[in-house]
């Protein structure tokens, strides 16, 4: 497969973009005099914690379900997610009047469960132990003739990701840096085909857990690597792998993959309350504690961050606040 021919382009997220333009929130670009004293650089704190949803998730499911055609549409979606991608194709295919299906694990947070039944989902639990996910979501597809919306693998996700970081540098203008947390790679993905319209100077830095640091590994590589799924709080990037077409856009335009550990990410979490009010979950933290590990010199910089979510148990933020 020619994964260049289905990567989406620059001007798919410019598409996306005016396609969500009524659809998805403009959330706020925040900064704090705190951040900027802490690293002597101009950060902007990119808010999709604000996002419908709490994530930057809906962009990507939106647009993705506004492609497919009609006749196809109807017999709805289904996709594999234990996060907040569940809750956005749930809800994008409820305002489209479409069923939908989401796979996910039965660790999964009963938080996000219970939500995704509330936007209207059907759930269909497995054990990740013995049973592969895409399989289980690959039979759904067969037997009842719906489309698969992957979380991250996709042309279309990719592209409607990348409006959050399209919209940062309409803001912004050119940024020397742009932060952005690491997953499957579609945020990221989606994010370096953004700044490619609007900002082509600004390196790209992704940012993973380390004990999750597949991508890293990948982008040293150039070849993708499959870890066994890593124990981080930073459970949106707790992937095993990145995605074929995501990857075949980082590598050519991501600049570098840093990590930072849970504790981190935790007095990041505690950082955000404390100066920004903001509520931001673990894997939300990733690219914001990527910056003020001081892995890369940004002085004198100006830095964009993706914060890229903020649906957290109260347990944790408890913890967070709790830390000594
Ligand atoms: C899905 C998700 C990520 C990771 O995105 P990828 O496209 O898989 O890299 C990061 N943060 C949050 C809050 C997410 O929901």
């Amino acid at each position: 497969m020619n994964l260049e021919a289905i990567a989406p382009s620059p001007s798919a997220v410019l598409k996306a973009s005016e396609f969500l333009k009524n659809r998805a929130l403009r959330t706020p670009v925040l900064t704090s005099p705190s951040a900027n004293a802490l690293t002597q650089a101009e950060i902007f704190f990119k808010c999709e914690n604000l996002q419908k949803l709490g994530a930057f998730k809906y962009r990507g499911a939106c647009f993705a379900i506004s492609r497919l055609s009609e006749d196809v549409k109807g017999n709805g979606v289904v996709t594999f997610s234990s996060g907040n991608h569940a809750q956005a194709i749930a809800l994008a295919a409820s305002e489209n009047g479409i069923p939908s299906v989401v796979v996910m694990s039965k660790s999964a947070s009963k938080l996000k469960m219970e939500a995704t039944r509330n936007c209207g989902a059907e759930v269909v639990l497995y054990d990740p132990l013995t049973e592969d996910r895409e399989q289980v979501a690959a039979q759904i597809v067969q037997t009842r003739k719906m489309t698969l919306i992957p979380p991250y693998n996709h042309p279309d996700i990719i592209a409607g990701q990348g409006t959050a970081a399209l919209e940062l540098f309409q803001e912004t203008g050119a940024l020397d840096y742009l932060f952005v947390c690491v997953g499957g790679g579609g945020l990221i993905a989606g994010s370096a085909l953004a700044a490619q319209n609007l900002s082509p100077q600004c390196k790209i830095i992704g940012v993973e857990p380390e004990v999750g640091n597949d991508g890293q590994r990948s982008f040293e590589k150039g070849e993708i690597i499959k870890i066994p799924i890593p124990k981080t709080i930073a459970d949106g990037a707790s992937t095993q792998s990145l995605g074929p077409i995501p990857f075949s856009i980082i590598k050519s335009y991501v600049n570098g993959m840093i990590t930072v550990t849970d504790l981190e990410l935790l007095k990041q979490m505690r950082f955000f309350i404390q100066h920004l009010k903001l509520i931001v979950e673990p894997t939300g933290c990733l690219a914001a504690a990527g910056v003020m590990s001081g892995k890369i010199a940004l002085k004198g910089k100006r830095v964009g961050v993706i914060v890229s979510g903020g649906n957290v148990d109260p347990e944790v933020i408890a913890s967070c606040l709790s830390l000594t």
